[in-house]
């Protein structure tokens, strides 16, 4: 992503985002146009070109742009005056969304689990779960995993795989030793028995940490996915050598792999969970860390943050809660979009060999991974010029992701892939079958 064109956005303007944008920006270099409104799953530019919006915000707008539903609650809100922002204290907006996320999500999933409100973004999440397990164990080192990604912080980032992002920390990023992620070493290969013999082994080298953090399916770091069984066994390794789960849902969770959280049929119970991007449905910064009570050893105040109260968060959350979670009719349309997804793109892969492209990915997480980094980011220009936003995730930026809304229906999401199949044949010839036309 960092070799990407210039700015160039609109020659008879003069370019405000060449002109005083830091070049730190990344996903404006993929869609170079200025974009004005957006409903559903499509946003607009300032020509009123139409776009299908196979990005969400990173995962962030799972239920589309302006849900009709969340933005009239919304609306109704700021007009009564409603509290915008309340740093940690009690407001409606908040025990509304507390009684939701309770009566809907946790209680019917016999989850028993307490909710600390970070800071605002996912990264913030993953600190507040990193610090508690830390305290909870009185142990510094955390187990991450290959291609794991969990923000940008120093210490989220200090159990984040990309070498890109860690790079740029500056200072060296400690307290965490890397394991093979499942996959990591091949099919057949059980990772977590390496795990497993490094923790009793007192003379591995690696010191006994206080938890492990890991993602169900790896979203920045090119959708590879965990095995059920695996997740167990890793929580078995957990158990054995007094560690806590940490499960980072913040990409995979909210509905996006088939169910609230991604782990939920795989029979665990992690310790810590973080949980924002599509939390609050609407695309408002909002994230939230939730653990077993018992480790909620947080003194008062101990950690902080100025905007853990975004009320207006709370109440689009809310919102999605009770219009999307209050019956199973839009989990089950997610799953059996999921499988057309599926077998759409295992339907474009298998007209190539395996070394050229491969359909992955879990629920409607799914994507290509291309022999390189390259191939994937022309196919993802073919589709921003043909009108599908979509992007690149995994080491080399070698899995073109598609992170649809949810709530896409069927007509959209086969539109988007007719188009992604098109440009990955444009990119990579036609292939060897044509009987998906
Ligand atoms: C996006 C993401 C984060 C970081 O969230 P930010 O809001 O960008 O800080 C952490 N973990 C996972 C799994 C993510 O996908």
């Amino acid at each position: 992503m960092s070799s990407k064109p210039a700015l160039a956005v609109n020659n008879d303007t003069p370019d405000i985002f060449e002109e005083m944008e830091s070049e730190v920006c990344s996903y404006a270099r993929s869609f170079p146009t200025v974009f004005t409104r957006a409903d559903g799953g499509y946003l607009y530019d300032q020509e009123d070109k139409k776009y299908l919006d196979f990005l969400a915000g990173a995962g962030t707008l799972n239920y589309g742009h302006n849900h009709p539903y969340l933005k009239g609650e919304l609306l109704d809100y700021i007009a009564r005056d409603g509290i915008a922002h309340g740093l940690d204290m009690h407001t409606e907006a908040k025990e509304a969304f507390l009684k939701a996320f309770d009566e809907i999500i946790l209680s019917p999933r016999k989850m028993n689990y307490v909710v600390q409100f970070t800071g605002p973004t996912g990264t913030n999440a993953v600190e507040a779960a990193l610090k508690l397990a830390r305290n909870v164990k009185g142990r510094h080192n955390i187990i991450s995993f290959t291609n794991g990604f969990h923000g940008v912080s120093v210490g989220a980032m200090a159990a984040t795989g990309n070498s890109h992002h860690r790079n740029a920390s500056g200072i060296p990023l400690t307290g965490t030793t890397f394991m093979p992620f499942d996959g990591y070493l091949g099919d057949g290969v059980d990772t977590t028995e390496y795990l497993d013999k490094v923790l009793s082994d007192p003379s591995s080298g690696v010191d006994h940490p206080a938890a492990v953090i890991v993602e169900t399916v790896q979203g920045e770091g090119g959708l590879n996915v965990a095995s059920a069984q695996w997740m167990r066994n890793l929580e078995k390794i957990c158990h054995k050598h007094d560690m806590l789960l940490i499960v980072d849902d913040i990409q995979a969770g909210c509905g996006r792999t088939g169910s609230f959280f991604s782990f939920e049929e795989m029979g665990i119970t992690p310790d810590i969970i973080t949980l924002s991007k599509s939390l609050s449905g609407f695309g408002l910064p909002f994230a939230v860390t939730i653990f077993k009570p018992e480790y909620d050893m947080w003194k008062p105040g101990e950690h902080n943050g100025t905007f853990r109260g975004n009320n207006h968060a709370f109440v689009t959350a809310t919102a999605a809660l009770k219009h999307f979670w209050t019956n199973d009719q839009f989990i089950n349309d997610v799953r059996c979009k999921g499988k057309v997804l599926e077998k759409m793109l295992s339907g474009i892969a298998d007209q190539y060999p395996d070394d050229m492209l491969v359909a992955k990915g879990r629920g409607m997480m799914r994507g290509l991974s291309c022999a390189d980094g390259k191939m994937a980011s022309r196919i993802v220009e073919k589709a921003f010029s043909k009108g599908l936003v979509i992007e690149t995730s995994g080491s080399e930026g070698q899995v073109v992701k598609c992170l649809c809304p949810l709530t896409l229906s069927e007509e959209e999401l086969l539109e988007g892939l007719f188009i992604l199949k098109s440009c990955v044949e444009e990119v990579l010839g036609k292939g060897k079958t044509r009987e998906m036309e």
